[in-house]
């Protein structure tokens, strides 16, 4: 089995299957911008040639959109100790293995508990497994977790237990921290006690399957939260607006490995023309990581466009001019600004939703809400 290799994560997915699966391996990019680069890979090479033998410990294993899963549980408590997180979990526990009883029946349940809680922080990765069961994806998860929450309100202790509980893990393509691995230029190791760390024992704390004999665990569609997070500004938005979040999301995942959209504000209505905006601080022109500013898409409809922008006064258009005539060697001012020029090119959207906008502004304009 070759080992395929990408700075993009969409490639990869598309080829991966019941042999290969894809990890996402972080690495320090230019002026410390942590970035990611994917791995499809069979998990006996990638522990055995990439872990093993080359060291690599920022590991990530991508949670396929639309994919079987085991149930797992990010849980983060800033301010708090290990001990006091796990007595959080401990408190949960037996809801979990109540709700999941019902599902699995005689299954065995296993619970792996992996802890990179810091003296600041306690934060630990919990995955539970069934013997015979596996849920239908993600998403499947985080309504389960969901309902569990529910139930957790009902005395006041499971209910501050369950407020550490992570219910943003659950998103398309998600990327969970691997056991052995840290952030990078970090030394947060996500650490297993009492394990020895081999081929086996690795495999077994994978969230994804790792064989394909088993039964999958739905929930209802009326324990789903609303598919709608967004908030549009802006009373009103095409269509296929969804689609076109969905598309730069992926982008974001591509460029960034993680990343969602929070926000569309329409600011030119005439022309169609929308700002996205996401949780990414990391940013491309400038090359380094924000405080508080964050990237953002600008969307023209009209002409099936977007381009990546940012919020940092000193990120915009004029602002850049000014700085680039700061450097004084002309060939590095000449490199930067082709540099920047790429980042913020204008990009056109892909076939699927060109048609989306084209079929949409070919009805008659009577028709159209706007
Ligand atoms: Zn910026």
């Amino acid at each position: 089995m070759p080992i395929d290799r990408c700075n993009k994560l969409l490639p990869l997915l598309e080829k991966a299957d019941a042999e290969r699966s894809v990890f996402a391996v972080q690495y320090m990019g230019h002026r410390e911008i942590p970035l990611y680069k994917f791995v499809l890979a069979s998990d006996w090479e990638f522990f055995h040639n990439d872990i093993l033998r080359n060291g690599v410990n920022t590991v990530c294993e991508v949670i396929r959109e639309n994919r079987p899963c085991h149930l797992y549980l990010d849980m983060d408590a800033h301010g708090k100790t290990r001990e006091e997180v796990l007595q959080s979990w401990e408190c949960l526990r037996p809801l979990f293995e109540k709700a999941l009883r019902q599902k699995v029946k005689d299954d065995k349940i296993d619970i792996i508990i992996l802890d990179s809680s810091s003296d600041s922080k306690g934060s630990l990765h919990i995955i539970l497994k069934c013997s015979s069961h596996i849920f239908t994806n993600n998403v499947h998860c985080g309504a389960f977790v969901n309902l569990i929450g529910e139930v957790a309100s009902g005395s006041l202790e499971s209910k501050s237990a369950f407020e550490y509980v992570d219910l943003a893990v659950y998103s398309k393509n998600r990327m969970m921290r691997m056991w052995g691995s840290t952030k990078v230029g970090q030394d947060r190791f996500l650490k297993w006690e009492g394990v020895d760390f081999n081929f086996n024992t690795w495999k077994s704390t994978r969230i994804c399957p790792t064989h394909s004999t088993l039964t999958k665990i739905e929930l209802q569609d009326k324990y789903f939260q609303s598919e709608q997070k967004l908030s549009f500004v802006a009373s009103w938005a095409p269509p296929f607006m969804n689609a076109i979040v969905d598309y730069l999301t992926r982008v974001l995942h591509d460029q960034f490995g993680t990343g969602s959209i929070h926000e569309i504000i329409c600011v030119v209505p005439e022309t169609l023309t929308y700002t996205v905006n996401t949780d990414i601080k990391t940013c491309l022109i400038a090359d380094k990581t924000h405080k508080t500013n964050h990237m953002y898409f600008v969307v023209h409809i009209m002409r099936g466009t977007y381009r990546y922008s940012c919020r940092s006064s000193g990120c915009q258009w004029k602002n850049r001019q000014a700085r680039l005539k700061e450097i004084e060697n002309k060939n590095n001012r000449r490199q930067e600004a082709v540099r920047i020029d790429k980042v913020t090119q204008v990009t056109r959207f892909p076939k699927e939703i060109q048609k989306n906008i084209d079929e949409w502004l070919n009805v008659p304009l009577s028709a159209k809400p706007v």
